[in-house]
């Protein structure tokens, strides 16, 4: 017998947990922790289930091809040659890209956070980028947008590492990383352990909420009303950092009231020696006006203290007369609205709690927090995200030991090079025309406009999909529209482990081997200085089975076929990647032979804004957003009432709040064919308040209904007496069988069937990103009958 333990890393998630790979005689046995390793002090179930996920009959093996129309019951899936495929696919994009230009074809992306694509989606993006499209669906309004780009309006870049070594406050806001992400969940509870203070908000009591010193139930899309009420906390009871805010906030540039846009030097009758541009703010106790350049982000005057709390009448070049405010009065003018009452009332949180966590936020300092899906699958998730950054940055805890951190990365070649894209193809991505702000700057579309565009041609028809492992159809909302979307492709290609609900629709369904099958190049992990400077290359522990491939194989591959192959190493992986490692000094060899990785030296260095600023339109935090007043956004983060508005709009016919929630046994809408997670969670399941079920005469196990305005779905019903009694929290994901445990899965298109995501359209999206109320929507449940409780469906079958 012949064992062999190999140092690897867990692909499954975002937590990229360092690990052991066991084989024994060439069999994927076990995958272990790796406590040498900097995320390598755990594995979740998920991991430890790894040699389930390989050696399943689920897995695609083969590349197999649509024979009946779409729409029919039976695809007829014909099992066909890689390379009958691959030049299918390289013709059919070839014509689309030839009749209708690139943009025609969407290239769709599952999740890197919680799916093994990050292994690949390097190649993917440069792949849509060289191709042409600026048409990339890859979720993140539904997943990263908010924490990433929203909260890049705020700070100038997306919500950076917690320090949650050095930290006295860890603040964990509509973020469970018990659920989510390991290696968080280990940092919280050592940084618990060692004294510091632990904050959660969220609608449950699930993961760290009930070790917590504060944990505030909110109510599920009343964020943004809870931050601007603990800022106004901090404000009045000087709870926060006035340095920070006065020299490293937008704060004391003031506001013209009559045109809500800064005050300009080339507005004002007073000769000042600076460009027209400049911005203007008045010194602490005089009423001078002192230029500020949002290009060298300096003030003109250091001798004087700009005010935050300016009001001052200003004389116009043209003679008039008008009123300004600083930005920062301006915001705490908005936050003293959301009195503790008035939080207590809009979030369900009892008013005394409200300024005992102000202050626990701002005298325990530093402060590190991260808040993800709990804020941004909401109508108004843009600007909640928003209200959430300017508590933290009311903290100063931003890039300090302790905080929020910038840590310093290997600097290693970028492959994806958007760059490559061509302005003009960029101006093209669907949905700029929508949201300038949004998605389409990052040359993204999300499901909505993906769907508009191949159904209505707008703004021009979408007549390609390569989707690598997005399952649109039971994680976006508006199911319905997307079957009719996806039905009315003129070509789509998918690749994914097992075969889903979306790649049904597919023309062409490519076999994608899992993460141990193959090796991958990782260059800084997440989590700790360590983690970052740390570059592995996990070695494949096995040959992939059957004829699965990696997706960087497919990708390379298509692009010979284009025609793109010179700018894809000619079909060589391993040439891209000694590319990338090019900078580093290192090669592919010698990341061989030290298979537990090689740190690379670097230094992070705190406070990178004191010689960088921030990288935002005025150099500093946005307390006030103009990019946002330009495109007829609020500037400031005023908080937007959903729930009671939909709950008018449907005469209280859907009086609950209907949340989703992660299943901690499965990742999103995978796993369910894993023997052993699916024992630990059989059927998708409901949570409510006994009260609520008892006013329906429901009980605990039993099957109901979830009932919205757009659908229903089927759930077993379980108690939490924790929860509030007018919130709703059913799983999302289901539709999988489990063949091992003889377990059919649940119609995804059906009102049958247990799909989440057919309860929520499109119809309400955030503004700014497209973000759908998953987590804040409308619903009533009810008793099934017998009937239903049976229905199940046979799982379509891989080739
Ligand atoms: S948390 Fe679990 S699934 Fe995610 S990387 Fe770690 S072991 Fe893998």
């Amino acid at each position: 017998m012949v064992m062999q333990r190999t140092p690897g890393f867990c692909a499954l998630c975002k937590s990229r947990c360092g690990s052991i790979m066991v084989t024994r005689d060439g069999k994927f046995i076990a995958q272990e922790p790796n406590p040498e390793h900097p995320t390598g002090m755990s594995l979740c179930v998920k991991g430890k289930a790894a040699p389930e996920m390989v050696y399943n009959d689920d897995r695609l093996l083969y590349p197999i091809m649509r024979t009946n129309p779409k729409g029919s019951a039976d695809p007829g899936w014909k099992r066909i040659s890689w390379d009958e495929a691959l030049d299918r696919i390289g013709n059919e994009l070839a014509r689309i890209r030839d009749k209708y230009g690139p943009e025609a074809v969407v290239i769709g992306l599952a999740t890197p956070s919680g799916t093994s694509i990050s292994d690949d989606i390097r190649w993917i993006e440069r792949f849509a980028n060289v191709f042409g499209t600026p048409n990339s669906a890859n979720g993140t309004e539904l997943c990263n947008w908010h924490k990433d780009k929203a909260h890049a309006y705020t700070f100038g870049r997306g919500i950076s590492a917690p320090d949650f070594v050095n930290t006295n406050c860890v603040v964990l806001w509509g973020h469970n990383p018990s659920a989510t992400w390991l290696d968080h969940a280990t940092a919280t509870a050592a940084a618990k352990a060692r004294g510091a203070k632990l904050i959660v908000i969220d609608p449950r009591r699930v993961g760290f909420a009930s070790r917590a010193d504060r944990w505030l139930r909110v109510r599920p899309g009343s964020d943004g009303a809870l931050a601007l009420g603990l800022a106004r906390s901090m404000i009045r009871n000087k709870w926060f950092d006035e340095t920070f805010i006065r020299d490293w906030s937008n704060g004391p540039l003031l506001v013209r009231m009559d045109t809500e846009r800064f005050l300009r030097v080339e507005d004002v009758m007073a000769e000042i020696d600076a460009d027209g541009d400049d911005l203007l703010t008045i010194a602490s106790g005089s009423a001078e006006l002192v230029a500020y350049s949002a290009k060298t982000k300096a003030y003109a005057r250091t001798d004087l203290q700009p005010d935050l709390w300016a009001e001052t009448e200003v004389e116009l070049a043209n003679g008039g007369h008008i009123l300004c405010r600083s930005a920062f009065s301006l915001y705490a003018e908005l936050c003293d609205e959301y009195t503790p009452e008035v939080v207590e009332d809009i979030c369900w949180i009892p008013a005394d709690q409200i300024d005992a966590t102000a202050k626990l936020i701002g005298t325990s300092g530093p402060v590190c927090y991260y808040a993800w899906t709990g804020i941004g699958q909401h109508s108004n998730a843009t600007q909640t995200d928003r209200a959430v950054a300017l508590v933290m940055a009311l903290t100063g805890s931003f890039d300090i030991p302790g905080g929020n951190v910038v840590y310093a990365r290997p600097p290693a070649f970028s492959v994806e090079r958007p760059d490559l894209l061509s302005l003009a193809q960029q101006a093209k991505c669907v949905g700029l025309e929508q949201s300038k702000l949004g998605l389409a700057k990052n040359n993204w579309i999300g499901s909505h406009s993906m769907y508009d565009a191949i159904l209505e041609g707008d703004p021009y028809k979408i007549r390609g999909l390569v989707g690598f492992g997005r399952n649109f159809l039971v994680n976006h909302p508006n199911v319905q529209r997307g079957v009719e979307a996806l039905s009315k492709l003129e070509f789509h290609v998918q690749t994914d482990v097992t075969m889903t609900p979306t790649a049904l629709y597919a023309d062409i369904v490519l076999p994608i081997c899992t993460a141990w099958e193959r090796e991958a190049l990782r260059v800084g992990f997440e989590g700790s200085d360590r983690a970052e400077r740390l570059v592995q290359f996990r070695q494949a522990v096995i040959e992939p089975l059957g004829e699965s491939r990696t997706d960087a194989f497919v990708v390379f591959q298509i692009a010979k076929r284009l025609g793109l192959g010179h700018l894809f190493w000619d079909g060589d992986v391993n040439a891209g990647l000694e590319y990338i490692l090019k900078p580093l000094g290192l090669t592919l060899d010698d990341l061989r032979n030290k298979p537990n990785g090689i740190s690379v030296a670097g230094e992070t260095k705190f406070k990178g804004y004191l010689t960088d600023g921030m990288n935002t339109a005025t150099g500093k935090v946005e307390i006030y957003s103009e990019v946002f007043a330009n495109e007829g956004h609020e500037p400031l983060p005023r908080y937007v009432e959903q729930y009671l508005t939909l709950m008018r709009q449907y005469d209280g016919r859907f009086p609950l709040i209907l949340i989703s929630a992660k299943v901690v046994h499965y990742r999103h809408s995978q796993d369910r064919h894993v023997p052993s997670l699916r024992k630990r969670q059989p059927d998708p399941e409901v949570t409510v308040h006994p009260e609520t079920a008892k006013q329906r005469s429901l009980k605990e196990h039993d099957w109901v209904g979830i009932v919205t305005p757009h659908g229903r779905a089927r759930f077993r019903l379980k108690f939490d007496p924790t929860i509030h009694p007018l919130v709703v929290c059913a799983q999302y994901g289901w539709w999988q069988g489990n063949k091992a445990l003889g377990l059919k899965g649940f119609d995804p298109f059906s009102s049958d069937g247990a799909n989440f995501n057919r309860l929520v359209g499109d119809d309400r999206l955030d503004p700014i990103s497209g973000g759908a109320p998953l987590r804040s929507y409308i619903c009533e449940i009810e008793g099934l009958a017998d009937h239903l409780e049976q229905a199940k469906i046979d799982e379509p079958e891989a080739v």
